[in-house]
């Protein structure tokens, strides 16, 4: 195999194997932009060494030619004493992982070629005992695995107060020794001299910070797959940090917020590498370059206009300058808002970049949902104490926690906590994800809680500077002599950077209203318009909701609801009405079972017309009544202690009676769904007359009689006949179909489909019994662990389990159309709104998913793109 590709020899569509960083490194230095030449060392390699233990085979040998013919074309030798050739170590995924995994700077420095180095920078010693420090830095946290603070600490020493420019060349030699010591007293070792040695270390290094713990985390929260590996790139060094005429920044092409186009970065002077996200010293805004070289900010421009046009998309870059030259070191397609990626999709179908339907798969439903979670009332009494930076979008309201244990604590009791502090780092993340929002006072948009907070879709404001944020007292001070302890709530609002005090009322979006029927006014809902009809347009599968009362059916019709495909029958039964229940299931005879039915029958009707009406002529699915029996019936502790402290009435102790009789062990497993109705004679009879009576009574109505928990054809035989027998009496027209949620009806669906004219799939239960997973018991007592273990890196009752729960699906949607084409078949479970499973629904063939009304926009736009 080849391991090894110079950055001429890739392109952009190799990210599998060379990570989206080399990938793109490799598209920028085709595109003859300034990239510092380099080589990649693809995942395959980090793959086979993370299973064997070591390396490949080949891989010195094939590294070192690449190394040769690096040297050769920069005419120095990687460490060579009087001119050394410095590279970087960095690591890069497939998909990016920002700060998560390792990158190490200035290989090749030792106390020879430090010399070298400042010799050739005409004498600046300064400059290169600043490189060396930070290779021994960085090399020694990353490679080395010493804690980083003992080299933070020695530093923040030195400074005294003072800013790290401030350090002269004798200082800065002066740390170097002392690194070198904590070195040698954290390891037994001096710190290697050998460049190549470095750099064999160092690659060794990325590889196993793979599987670091936050990476792990970072990739189970963001669903990236944990067998894909890192690649390395081995990039010559330029240097930001040679003095005023030097720096590093970042910037995206547009505003990663809003969308709109722009200039958005942060440029750091006399810098390298982190120093600008890390927040060290205060970055200026990337329009300020202007001023400090106009030449290079010139030529940064054109060059991400150069970029936008050749990806079609947003992208955020990483550049240096060195001594007034301008070096790229980075450019992805960039993270975004949810609501900036719907703008920019947009722009570029106006602008004639993309179009309409690629702009549909530019967004996502998750990024739809986002648009839909509330806001700040804008009228409601505020009491603002601060603005930072409108990070990422939101509403957030919760308790102020300055750590990240903390935050996972309170979150853990049921709380909701707004995570503040001055900056936050990798080891932040858990905090982050436990948190409602993030609050920092420190670092721009680019910072590292801006980026990571965008990508979870978590509200965060930033660079709150009129904060000051005391960690490890809990709590912070705001102008006006405000003080916030730990547990004190406050509000922050993600869009336009403002933090309350207290908790802020919150109300719908714009985008929801607009769903609700309001005229699209904002360009944010004309964009979310202009891609749902053209999604509506794209897409095969139909999309129903799942409801119950007229008010959910009315809702689901205005968000695009194409007709009920699940109404459930059972909360018709509580309330009021369970008396009713009570009575016939513990009905001493035929007789007053019957008369209870006979009460139940026109309440049932009444419910039915409610929704019928507001359904229109769309198809609304109704389910029998399904749930275990013992839902309906008294609770038996109670009314064993009424017996047994002699309060009981007679009437008491046969209920007792009754319910004891009935008690089950495992009630999801037990009388329930159709057993139910073969159990209990006239029950069903009573729902489909029901039915019937409130179809013939709206006119339009098209109801369908879905019989739920089957497991043999059987028992559908015997309900369908006798529905059947009463649609006929009313002279009414219904499809009967049925449930598949047993693996058995799933497996022997080419019976049933003789006795049902449309299939649901029921995934919750079908997933609960594919796996024999108690849905409602499992996520408290052992996901959690199964997750951390990776034996699945989702809930199956989330996202629907393709090879096992998916192949049910399939089996029984092809052997049930091969009995009867013209099968009508969909998904009516909580999978039935997820992204992926909608996918999943659409190549399987089904014709429609029923998700809740809320969910309904977000399964019309998935299905939009499942088609594209
Ligand atoms: P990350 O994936 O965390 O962004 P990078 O590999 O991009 O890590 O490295 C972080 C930063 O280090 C870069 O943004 C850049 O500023 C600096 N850097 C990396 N390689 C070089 C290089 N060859 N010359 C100068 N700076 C570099
Ligand atoms: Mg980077
Ligand atoms: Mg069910």
């Amino acid at each position: 195999a080849k391991y090894v590709y110079d950055f001429t020899e890739g392109n952009r569509n190799l990210k599998d194997l060379l990570g989206g960083k080399g990938a793109n490194l490799a598209e920028m230095t085709n595109l003859g932009l300034p990239v510092p030449p380099g080589f990649t060392i693809t995942t395959e390699a980090c793959r086979h060494y993370l299973a064997e233990g070591a390396l490949p085979e080949g891989l010195d040998r094939e590294v070192e030619e690449h190394l040769r013919a690096l040297e050769e074309s920069m005419g120095k030798r990687l460490g060579q004493a009087d001119d050394p050739l410095l590279v970087s170590v960095r690591s890069g995924a497939k998909f990016s992982m920002p700060g998560m995994m390792e990158t190490v700077l200035n290989i090749g420095l030792n106390d020879e070629s430090v010399h070298g180095l400042a010799k050739q920078a005409g004498g600046n010693d300064r400059f290169a005992w600043d490189s060396y420090r930070r290779l021994i830095q960085m090399f020694g946290k990353t490679v080395l695995g010493i804690d980083g603070d003992l080299f933070e600490d020695a530093l923040d020493a030195l400074k005294d107060g003072r800013q790290d420019t401030d350090l002269d060349a004798g200082e800065l030699q002066r740390l170097v020794e002392s690194y070198k010591g904590i070195v040698r007293d954290q390891t037994g070792d001096d710190f290697p001299a050998d460049a190549r040695e470095q750099m064999r270390m160092a690659v060794m290094a990325v590889f196993d910070s793979w599987n670091a713990p936050r990476a792990i985390l970072y990739r189970r929260q963001e669903r990236i797959p944990a067998d894909l590996g890192t690649a390395v790139n081995i990039c010559s060094m330029v240097f930001g940090n040679c003095g005023g005429d030097s720096g590093t920044g970042v910037a995206f092409t547009r505003d990663p917020g809003s969308g709109r186009q722009g200039i958005y970065g942060d440029y750091l002077q006399n810098a390298q590498g982190e120093d600008v996200v890390a927040g060290i010293r205060n970055t200026i805004p990337l329009q300020e370059l202007e001023r400090l070289d106009k030449r290079s900010y010139d030529e940064l421009l054109s060059i991400m206009e150069t970029l936008e046009n050749h990806y079609r998309d947003l992208c955020d870059i990483e550049f240096t300058i060195e001594r007034g030259k301008l070096w790229m070191l980075q450019t992805r397609v960039g993270k975004r808002t949810a609501g900036a990626a719907f703008r920019i999709a947009t722009q570029l179908v106006d602008q004639g970049l993309i179009t309409m339907d690629e702009a549909v798969t530019r967004v996502t439903g998750d990024q739809l949902a986002r648009l839909m979670f509330p806001r700040f009332d804008a009228g409601a009494d505020k009491r603002r104490i601060a603005k930072g930076m409108n990070a990422s979008p939101g509403a957030a309201v919760g308790k102020a926690v300055f750590s990240s244990e903390r935050a996972a604590e309170l979150a853990a009791q049921g709380e909701d906590v707004i995570l503040v502090r001055r900056e936050t780092n990798p080891d932040d993340l858990s905090g982050m994800i436990a948190a409602r929002g993030i609050l920092t006072s420190r670092g721009g948009k680019t910072s590292h809680a801006a980026v990571v907070a965008r990508g979870m879709g978590k509200t965060c404001v930033c660079g709150a500077e009129e904060l000051d944020v005391d960690t490890a007292g809990r709590t912070f001070s705001a102008p006006g002599g405000v003080v916030v302890n730990e547990g004190d709530v406050i509000s922050i609002d993600g869009t336009s950077g403002e933090i309350f005090l207290g908790e802020v009322p919150v109300v719908a979006s714009a985008v929801v209203e607009y769903f609700e029927g309001a005229e699209p006014e904002d360009d944010l809902v004309k964009a979310v318009d202009r891609i749902m009809r053209h999604a509506d347009g794209a897409r095969r599968l139909g999309v129903r909701a799942n409801a119950d009362n007229p008010e959910d059916a009315a809702r689901a019709v205005r968000f695009g609801a194409e007709g009920i495909g699940l109404c459930r029958t059972e909360h018709m039964f509580l309330g009021d009405r369970r008396q009713l229940v009570e009575d016939l299931v513990l009905a001493a005879g035929a007789e007053e079972r019957q008369a209870a039915l006979d009460a139940l029958e026109p309440l049932q009707k009444s419910d039915f017309v409610g929704i019928f009406q507001a359904m229109g002529d769309r198809p609304v699915t109704i389910r029998l009544i399904d749930p275990p029996l013992h839902e309906f019936l008294p609770d038996i502790v109670g009314l064993s202690v009424k017996v047994a402290t002699g309060e009981a009435t007679d009437k008491d102790r046969a209920l007792l009676a009754a319910v004891k009789r009935l008690h089950e062990q495992n009630p999801m497993l037990g009388l329930r769904g159709v057993r139910l109705g073969l159990v209990i004679p006239g029950l069903f009879a009573m729902q489909v007359r029901a039915i019937a009576q409130a179809a013939k009574e709206v006119p339009g109505a098209r109801p369908e009689i879905m019989i739920p928990l089957i497991a043999a054809v059987q028992e559908l035989e015997c309900v369908r006949e006798e529905a059947a027998a009463i649609l006929a009496e009313v002279g009414v027209d219904a499809l009967i179909g049925t449930m598949v949620e047993t693996p058995r009806a799933a497996l022997t669906a080419g019976q049933v489909a003789e006795a049902a004219e449309f299939f649901s799939f029921g995934t919750n239960d079908l997933t609960q019994m594919a796996w024999g997973f108690s849905r409602d018991d499992v996520e408290a007592s052992f996901f959690s662990r199964y997750l951390e273990l990776g034996i699945f890196g989702v809930s199956p009752f989330e996202t629907l389990d393709r090879e096992g729960v998916g192949r049910l699906v399939a089996i029984a949607t092809e052997e049930g159309r091969a009995t009867r084409p013209d099968l009508k078949i969909g998904i009516c479970g909580e999978h039935g709104g997820d992204p992926d499973s909608v996918h999943f629904c659409h190549d399987t063939g089904l014709d429609y998913v029923s998700c809740s009304p809320f969910r309904i926009p977000v399964a019309r736009l998935e299905a939009g793109r499942a088609a594209l």
